[in-house]
């Protein structure tokens, strides 16, 4: 990849096929830092109405920095990932100025190397390379590296490292990965439209399948949970999820995980609760864990002091997991007597 040939060919078909994204209007660090956290693991189309809701909400780091957990939860639910918010937020608390260099973005918590990468890059001009999976996909096709899992991410590192040479470093990243998310796609690469094709190896030897070579995939762990939605006069029992748990700092019906010896209306009775009517079963998946939870309504039986009680209209408000906002949908739906 290290001619001026291969990267003039990159640059200028990035400049002129580019998506326009919300966050490549603008050069504001603060801007970019958001967009690249609601980006990681998150597709973009899935990202750009929660950005422009973020931004519209928290314009600049100062109104960040304003912010409650609460407040940046309630903007931030649906796109999933919450320990990216509660992050962000806590290291827009710590900042006075989002800070300027790879190694210190890599400091915040919440950003890995590639996240500081690519803020660094594209906010700051700063010479590193970003390594998606769009961009091992290219690089590992574009040179037939025959490698997998974090070798092959360390070599495609090293590649483009040394290969964006005199470009712009936010310009070539971004070609590489907007390569990778259009033209060089997972399943049919359209090579008889790629820029770069007379440069690909994998194009000429046809082994375009081959690459990224895949490295062998752990089984999704499967678990079961019960949650209990409490309906007393009118209105639902939410408690707050503890902290250290997942999603800590939203909202929940009781929720508890459901023993191998048990059924899940079973474990749903240990919650303490009368009268329990099946509501709804979600299916849920969260990294590699496969989440199935099933939902009954139930009246209340003993006071819980962990319970705190909602309208149904203000549910809306709260910070949910996903998979309880479903329950909370289907709840709402059902007309409830009490
Ligand atoms: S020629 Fe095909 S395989 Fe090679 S980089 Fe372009 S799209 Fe990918």
């Amino acid at each position: 990849l290290d001619s001026k040939a291969f990267r003039t060919a990159l640059i200028g078909w990035y400049k002129s096929n580019r998506r326009e994204l919300p966050w490549r209007e603008t050069n504001d660090p603060f801007l970019i830092w958001v967009s690249e956290i609601m980006l990681q693991q998150t597709q973009v189309n899935t990202v750009i109405p929660y950005f422009q809701r973020f931004v519209q909400v928290f314009p600049n780091l100062a109104a960040l920095k304003r912010a409650t957990q609460q407040d940046v939860l309630s903007v931030w639910q649906g796109l999933g990932y919450y320990r990216r918010a509660k992050n962000l937020l806590a290291a827009a608390k710590s900042l006075k100025t989002v800070p300027n260099t790879f190694s210190e973005l890599l400091a915040l918590p919440g950003i890995g190397r590639y996240t500081a990468a690519a803020i660094a890059s594209i906010a700051f001009g700063e010479r590193c390379a970003v390594v998606d999976g769009n961009v091992e996909r290219v690089i590992s096709r574009l040179c037939c590296i025959d490698e997998s899992g974090s070798k092959l991410k360390r070599k495609c590192e090293t590649v483009s490292q040394f290969a964006m040479s005199d470009v712009n470093p936010g310009d070539w990243n971004q070609a590489l990965m907007e390569l990778g998310a259009t033209i060089c796609r997972p399943l049919e690469p359209r090579c008889d439209k790629c820029p770069v094709a007379k440069f690909c190896n994998a194009n000429r030897t046809a082994s375009q399948s081959k690459y990224p070579m895949a490295k062998p995939t752990a089984k999704p762990i499967k678990l079961i949970h019960a949650c209990v939605c409490p309906v007393h006069q009118g209105k639902v029992g939410l408690c707050k999820v503890a902290s250290g748990q997942w999603w800590d700092g939203m909202w929940q019906f009781p929720r508890t995980e459901v023993e191998a010896s048990e059924t899940p209306l079973a474990a749903a009775e240990r919650l303490g609760f009368a009268d329990l009517k099946g509501l709804l079963i979600v299916k849920h998946s969260v990294t590699r864990y496969s989440i199935t939870l099933h939902s009954f309504v139930a009246k209340l039986k003993n006071q819980r002091r962990d319970l705190k009680w909602f309208g149904q209209d203000s549910i809306s408000e709260l910070p949910m997991p996903a998979p309880q906002r479903k329950v909370a949908e289907a709840l709402r739906q059902t007309v409830i007597s009490t």
